[in-house]
């Protein structure tokens, strides 16, 4: 039975009182009086805000949980894997809350890449500028992101976006817990462990190769992209370069041994991706 907010508060490190449109939260231990308080309403102050950025992520999703009056707001790159639409529904089936979904005007990320034949990349971080920032920040310029209190991450530096996990102290404990008592834990394929996008360059090689293994239609598709944006005179693209090779190599090197030895060699840390952005699945 979904228990109630109060009661899901009540087992955090520091009590939080929620009343009514407003969260408190008060940190236990001497000297540590209110932190802050956070009120949702369209008037007034400018740190009042209705929307959270709602990646599908465990983070985004606690931030929701914790902040009942607020709307989520989730920016599809139309790339997403099925299980991020599902969780999306979920948290709707749980909360009886809408999660307003919105798309860039440039349609799927797939199809931008097969048209423009330019694959986002480290360098070239269109994916999220085009198909996460712009449609949200389109739809609002003011809302609050997930950032937890113990991630070393900036974000933006806009005094119109606030920063409640950080700002409270929600940690990674914390996160979890909220969001396993609601039982909206999101638990995402390994595949899926760096970005929701299919494509995401931040994909290590062994996540490459649990696609193959898992989702082998979806690598086919991105195979296929990899094939048909290559310049022929030029160096082969990776769309994952984390890898070092093509998708067509990664298969081959998957056919050659055994999956567990495949899997032991893209462990080695010079294949790990990095974190991905704020508006992407973490
Ligand atoms: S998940 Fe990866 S590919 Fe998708 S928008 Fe974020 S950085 Fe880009």
């Amino acid at each position: 039975m979904l228990r109630s907010m109060r009661e899901v508060l009540r087992n955090l490190r520091w009590p939080v009182l929620c009343l009514g449109g407003t969260l408190q939260l008060v940190r236990a231990g001497p000297g540590k009086d209110l932190v802050r308080r956070f009120e949702f309403t369209d008037k007034g102050d400018i740190r009042m805000t209705k929307y959270v950025a709602f990646s599908g992520g465990k983070d985004s999703t606690a931030l929701a949980l914790l902040l009942p009056d607020s709307i989520p707001v989730f920016t599809d790159t139309g790339a997403e894997f099925p299980e991020m639409y599902g969780h999306i529904e979920k948290f709707e089936k749980v909360t009886g809350r809408e999660v307003i979904r919105l798309k860039s005007k440039e349609g799927s990320l797939l199809d931008y890449m097969r048209r423009t034949k330019f694959m986002p990349g480290h360098a070239a971080r269109y994916c999220t500028r085009i198909f996460k920032i712009e449609p949200f920040e389109k739809f609002t310029d003011t809302y609050a992101v997930a950032i937890r209190a113990d991630e070393n991450r900036k974000g933006n530096t806009s005094d119109k976006v606030i920063y409640p996990l950080r700002e409270m102290g929600i940690g990674l404990m914390d996160v979890i817990q909220i969001c396993t008592e609601y039982d909206l834990l999101p638990r995402y394929p390994v595949y899926m462990a760096r970005g929701g996008c299919v494509n995401c360059y931040y994909k290590r090689k062994s996540e490459v190769l649990a696609m193959d293994d898992f989702v082998p239609e979806v690598l086919d598709e991105l195979q296929d992209i990899e094939d048909g944006v290559q310049d022929k005179r030029g160096r082969f693209a990776f769309m994952f370069p984390n890898s070092g090779m093509s998708i067509r190599d990664i298969r081959k090197q998957m056919s050659l041994f055994s999956p567990e030895d495949v899997y032991r060699e893209a462990s080695d840390k010079s294949d790990y991706g990095q974190a991905c952005g704020m508006f992407c699945n973490r």
